[in-house]
């Protein structure tokens, strides 16, 4: 793979757009695909929505605003979405079957130099590229929760992935004017081997009763100076995708102290999955920055 400039995203959701705002921006061709039109729809309306965040911010000109929206094309549709493309990027549900079933359908349909990488939170990258005839070129990319602020992309290196294909990857996160960190496939990868047990414990300390939400999220923020409190960040990032990776780390280290929080469980299964259903640990108004501790913890 020579020069990468047309990339393809699979997802439309919280990070797929993300990340295609981000692509665009610094002038990459970006196929967007997603199963659901309603989720292109809500993607395009949101990258649009926080290019004029930076355009406010001054970090845009307004000139910029619709050379980067067109940049971007919408798909329904795998075959098409990933024919002419150099980089496929993965940003699908977090569940292997789905993961599988994608990675072995842009196997079939992506130019044969394309690299497929996944920015999965937690499934091994090893056994998604064992799926395609290109496992060297499978690679994770691990973009951070918002896409267009965080700096970091931890990249994951696959048990076959290549030299090539990880340098290629370095070159274009640097393009991105991001931080590309290398690290090894093994459960949970780096960063959320660290995070998820942490808001997993704040789960249980709010289970059992230790404290309520605003006081775990109080003492995480002022005393350890994280900039968001542990239970609002899992309402960012989808309790749903929590409960996965806490699975995937207590099935693949074999150990029950990633047993995820019962509390966790029943909420998802309740559809209670954090800012994109409005409620979680918080409720969230509509089209506002607003958000109130849930009533079911008050
Ligand atoms: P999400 O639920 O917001 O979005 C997933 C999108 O994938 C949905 O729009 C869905 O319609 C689409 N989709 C499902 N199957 C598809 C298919 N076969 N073809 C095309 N589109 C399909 O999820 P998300 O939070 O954006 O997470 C996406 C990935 O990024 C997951 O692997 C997750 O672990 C990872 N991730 C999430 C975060 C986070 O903070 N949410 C951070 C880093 C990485």
């Amino acid at each position: 793979m020579n020069n990468i400039n047309q990339v393809s995203i699979i997802g439309a959701g919280t990070m797929g757009n993300g990340i295609a705002h981000v692509f665009a921006q610094y002038g990459f061709n970006v196929a967007l695909i997603d199963i659901d039109e309603i989720r292109l729809k809500n993607a395009l309306k949101n990258i649009e929505k926080n290019i004029e965040r930076q355009i406010v911010k001054e970090q845009l000109k307004d000139s910029e605003k619709a050379s980067i929206l067109s940049r971007i094309v919408t798909f329904n549709n795998l075959k098409d979405g990933v024919a002419s493309s150099h980089l496929v990027i993965e940003a699908a549900t977090e569940n292997y079957e789905v993961k599988k079933n994608i990675f072995q359908e842009i196997d079939n349909y992506a130019p044969k130099d394309a690299i497929l990488a996944t920015n999965t939170s937690s499934i091994s990258i090893t056994k998604i590229a064992s799926v395609t005839r290109r496992p060297a070129q499978v690679i994770g990319m691990h973009f951070m929760n918002p896409v267009p602020i965080m700096k970091l992309v931890e990249i994951i290196k696959g048990f076959a992935t290549s030299q090539d294909t990880i340098s290629a990857i370095i070159k274009t996160v640097t393009n991105l004017e991001k931080i590309a960190v290398e690290v090894k496939d093994y459960p949970g990868f780096t960063a959320n081997r660290i995070l998820l047990p942490m808001i997993n414990e704040a789960i249980f300390s709010l289970f059992e009763g230790v404290a309520g939400v605003s006081e775990i999220d109080a003492i995480m923020k002022l005393g350890m100076a994280h900039p968001m409190g542990p239970l609002q960040l899992a309402d960012f990032i989808g309790l749903d995708v929590c409960l996965s990776i806490m699975r995937v780390l207590q099935e693949g280290i074999g150990d029950d102290k990633y047993r995820p929080c019962p509390l966790l469980v029943n909420m998802v299964a309740a559809g209670y999955l954090g800012k994109k259903t409005g409620e979680g640990f918080y409720k969230y108004e509509l089209n506002s920055k607003n958000f109130t501790v849930s009533k079911k913890f008050k």
